[in-house]
């Protein structure tokens, strides 16, 4: 069962992944969480930096959709300047925005990898569609109220599998 809980890879943040690296493993799509991920969960535009983290993507022909549980008026100020494609109130775990997105890239699983912030959502959700998941330390170690509950179990879940050795990395 924690299996399915533990990411593929774990990054310190969205900028430690580079598209010359993907490329080299045949990946050509990335569905990316947004809050606490992108940017912090209470900043509603995308920075400078990962306003050129998409154009580095979009150089390298990498396809990139924002999949988030949040609200359709959130996501959408954050992506359309982007020109990214998004998807609102995803019910992350569930894998339905995960293998419509697939298909709308036109990717096949295998070329494609789910970033995100939270285990309980984002990678749990990867991993159950069966993706390649990467997880980042969240931006910021607040959250929205729904989250909250959410990362209480989670750092209950890190510590046991840190304790059993199944994790490496630090927060
Ligand atoms: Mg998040």
């Amino acid at each position: 069962m924690f299996k399915l809980l533990l990411p593929n890879q774990h990054v310190n943040s969205i900028f430690d992944i580079h598209p010359a690296e993907l490329q080299k493993n045949g990946i050509k799509g990335i569905i990316t969480d947004l809050d606490n991920t992108l940017v912090a969960w209470d900043v509603k535009d995308a920075t400078p930096e990962i306003t050129e983290w998409f154009r580095r993507m979009d150089d390298h022909n990498i396809k990139v959709t924002i999949i988030s549980n949040n609200k359709m008026e959130r996501v959408k100020i954050f992506s359309e300047p982007l020109g990214t494609p998004f998807v609102f109130s995803a019910r992350k775990p569930l894998s339905h925005a995960y293998k419509r997105t697939t298909q709308e890239m036109e990717l096949s699983k295998d070329a494609v990898v789910v970033i995100g912030d939270q285990i309980l959502t984002d990678i749990l959700g990867g991993n159950l569609a069966g993706f390649y998941t990467i997880l980042v330390t969240p931006i910021v170690q607040t959250d929205g109220k729904v989250t909250r509950f959410n990362r209480k179990i989670e750092r209950k879940i890190l510590s046991y599998m840190r304790r059993k050795g199944k994790i490496t990395w630090e927060e």
